[in-house]
C-alpha cells in the first residue's frame, strides 16, 4: 500500500472538504440548501472541523432512484467484466491506501498504522470479490427426467443498502459493497455521520475504476436517512453493522417490509486464560486486543477470564505494568499506540462506565481517567483502564463499554470459564489461551460464539470466510462477506427445461415424478 499524496507521506493530515455531502449518480452532491447538518470532530484536537449533511427522505429517494436506474444494465453485465472493475479498484486502493488511512485517522482518531491495517482488511474483501464469478456458477443436471434438464443460477437482488458504524469507516462498508456489486447489485451506503469522509473518497476511486454511475451511492445522514431506506419499497436488502439496540430495530423494521436483512450488533468478547498458557504470549495478545484502537473494535477483548487465582494474580500484575506504559497520543504521531475516543460524548460514556465499575466494587488497578496528552489537552483521550475482580452481575461486565477498559474476571475451573462465556448475552468473538489441545478443542466445540480463537486474540475471519457473531451480536441468517455474503446478495433460481422432441404423454394431473 502506498500514497500519491506527499503531505500524507510527510505525516500531515489529509485535506478534506469543510462540508461533506453525498455521492449520487456518480458524482459528489452538495447538501440540500437549508437541510440539517451535523458536526464532524477531530478527536485528537477536540475541534469541530467540518460539517456533514444529514439526508432527508427526498435525498434518499433520489439516491435509490439513481441506483434502480443503473441496476438492470449492471446485472446484465457479464460477471467477469464486473470483476474487472473490482481489479482496477483494488489497484487504486493499493495506490491510495495511505491517503484513505489518513482520512480515517483524522475523523476516527485511531493511530495511522491501525488505519492502514483497516484499509488492508477491507482490500482483502475486494480481492475476494475479484473472484466472485466462480461463486456465481450454478449447478446443472442433465436428464432430470426423460428429455428434461435442470440447472440453478444465483441472480442479484436489485438495490441493496448498507448502514455502517463509526469504528471502521472504510473496512465495514468494504465487508459489504464489493460483494454486493460484484454479484450484480446496486449498493446504497449510509455511513456513520461521525466519520463520513472515507466513504466519499472510496466513491471517487470506484468511479475512477470504471464503475457505472448509480451502482455505488453514498447518502450521509442519521436516523431520518436510515428510516427512509428501511421504508423504501425499491430497497431489497439491508446490511447493518452497529450497536445491538439499533441492529434489532433495523432487523425488525426491514423484515416487516419483506426485505432481506443481516444486522450485526455489539459484543463483549472474552479471552480465557488457562493456567498452562504462555503468559508472555497472553499479555502481548491482551494488550493489543483490549487497547488497540482504544477498544473501539467489535472484536476487542473486554473481559479476561483467568482460570485459578494464581493465573489471575500473574496476569493482573503483568498487565498493569504494560497498561501504564501504553503511549497515548494523536493518531498521526508515529510513536502513538493508542489514540483518542471518537467523540466527547463517547469519551464521557466510557469514563462513566469506569466510575460505575468503581461504584460496583470492582478493583480499579490502572486508572486512565486523568490522562492529559501534551499539546492535545482538548482531545478525547482516555488512558487504558484495568479492573480486577469484575463479577458477572456488574454492569461493567454485562454491557458493552467500547473503550480502553479491560475487566479481569476470576473463575475456578475450565467449566466455569465456559459457562461464563456461554451465559453472556453477546456472542461475537472469544478465544482461549492454553497449551492443552484437549481443552482448546473442547472449548471450540462447546462455546456459543460465532468467531473463536485458539491462542489467537482477535479471530476475525479472512475475506474468503464469513464474519459474524451469534446471539445478540447478529440478527438475521447470514454472516458477512465470503460465501455467506454471496448468498445474502443473490437469489437462487432453479430452471427446468424440455425442448419439443416428439415426446407426448398427454396432460398429467398427478405430481410430476421422474419416469
Ligand atoms: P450505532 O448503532 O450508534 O450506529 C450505527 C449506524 O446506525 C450509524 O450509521 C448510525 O447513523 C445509525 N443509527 C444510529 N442510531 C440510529 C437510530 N436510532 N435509528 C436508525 N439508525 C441509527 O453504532 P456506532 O456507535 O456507530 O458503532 C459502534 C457499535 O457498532 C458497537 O456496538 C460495536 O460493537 C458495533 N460494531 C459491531 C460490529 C460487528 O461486526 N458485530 C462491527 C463494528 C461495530
Amino acid at each position: 500500500m502506498g500514497t500519491t499524496d506527499p503531505r500524507i507521506a510527510q505525516g500531515a493530515g489529509p485535506q478534506l472538504a469543510a462540508l461533506v455531502g453525498h455521492w449520487i449518480d456518480g458524482a459528489a452532491r452538495a447538501p440540500v440548501a437549508g437541510g440539517r447538518l451535523a458536526d464532524v470532530w477531530n478527536p485528537a484536537t477536540g475541534e469541530a472541523v467540518r460539517k456533514v449533511a444529514l439526508a432527508d427522505a427526498a435525498t434518499v429517494d433520489a439516491a435509490v432512484a439513481s441506483a434502480a436506474k443503473a441496476f438492470p444494465a449492471w446485472a446484465a453485465t457479464p460477471p467477469l467484466r464486473r470483476a474487472r472493475v473490482m481489479f482496477r479498484f483494488k489497484e487504486l486502493l493499493d495506490r491510495h491506501g495511505d491517503e484513505l488511512a489518513a482520512i480515517i485517522t483524522a475523523e476516527h482518531g485511531k493511530v495511522f498504522s491501525d488505519a492502514q491495517g483497516e484499509v488492508t482488511r477491507g482490500l482483502e474483501v475486494v480481492e475476494f470479490a475479484c473472484g466472485i464469478p466462480t461463486l456465481l456458477k450454478g449447478e446443472y443436471t442433465e436428464q432430470v427426467g426423460t428429455g428434461i434438464d435442470a440447472w440453478s443460477v444465483r441472480q442479484p437482488l436489485g438495490v441493496v443498502a448498507g448502514i455502517t458504524p463509526f469504528n471502521f469507516p472504510a473496512m465495514v462498508p468494504m465487508w459489504m459493497f464489493p460483494v454486493a456489486i460484484a454479484c450484480g447489485n446496486a449498493f446504497v451506503l449510509k455511513p456513520s455521520e461521525r466519520d463520513p469522509s472515507a466513504p466519499l473518497f472510496i466513491a471517487g476511486l470506484l468511479k475512477e475504476a470504471g464503475l457505472p454511475d448509480g451502482i455505488f451511492t453514498v447518502v450521509n445522514g442519521d436516523k431520518e436517512a436510515v428510516d427512509a431506506l428501511l421504508a423504501h419499497p425499491t430497497v431489497q436488502a439491508v446490511s447493518f453493522v452497529g450497536s445491538t439496540p439499533i441492529a434489532k430495530y433495523i432487523h425488525e423494521t426491514a423484515s416487516r417490509s419483506g426485505k432481506r436483512v443481516q444486522a450485526l450488533g455489539g459484543a463483549k468478547n472474552h479471552l480465557v486464560v488457562m493456567p498452562d498458557a504462555d503468559m508472555d504470549q497472553v499479555v502481548d495478545a491482551v494488550i493489543g486486543a483490549a487497547y488497540g484502537s482504544a477498544g473501539e473494535r467489535c472484536m476487542a477483548v473486554s473481559v479476561a477470564v483467568a482460570v485459578g487465582d494464581e493465573t489471575a494474580d500473574r496476569l493482573v500484575d503483568r498487565l498493569a505494568e504494560r497498561v501504564r506504559k501504553i503511549k497515548v497520543a494523536d493518531g498521526m504521531d508515529e510513536t502513538a499506540e493508542m489514540g483518542p475516543l471518537v467523540t466527547k460524548q463517547h469519551f464521557e460514556k466510557v469514563k462513566a462506565y469506569v466510575d460505575t465499575g468503581v461504584g460496583e466494587g470492582a478493583k480499579l488497578v490502572v486508572d486512565g481517567r486523568g490522562l492529559k496528552v501534551p499539546g492535545r489537552e482538548r482531545g478525547f483521550f482516555l488512558g487504558g483502564c484495568l479492573f480486577d475482580d469484575v463479577r458477572p452481575s456488574m454492569r461493567i461486565y454485562r454491557e458493552e463499554i467500547f473503550g480502553p477498559v479491560l475487566g479481569v474476571t476470576r473463575v475456578k475451573t475450565f467449566e466455569d470459564a465456559l459457562a461464563l462465556v456461554n451465559g453472556h448475552e453477546f456472542g461475537n468473538g472469544c478465544c482461549i489461551f492454553t497449551r492443552d489441545g484437549d481443552a482448546a478443542r473442547e472449548f471450540a466445540m462447546r462455546v456459543q460464539i460465532g468467531m473463536v480463537g485458539i491462542n489467537v486474540p482477535i479471530p476475525v475471519p479472512l475475506a474468503f470466510h464469513s464474519f459474524g457473531g451469534w446471539k445478540s451480536s447478529l440478527f438475521g441468517d447470514h454472516h458477512m462477506h465470503g460465501p455467506e455474503g454471496v448468498r445474502f446478495y443473490t437469489r437462487y433460481k432453479a430452471i427446468t427445461q424440455r425442448w419439443p422432441a416428439g415426446i407426448r404423454s398427454g396432460a398429467e394431473f398427478v405430481m410430476p415424478t421422474m419416469k
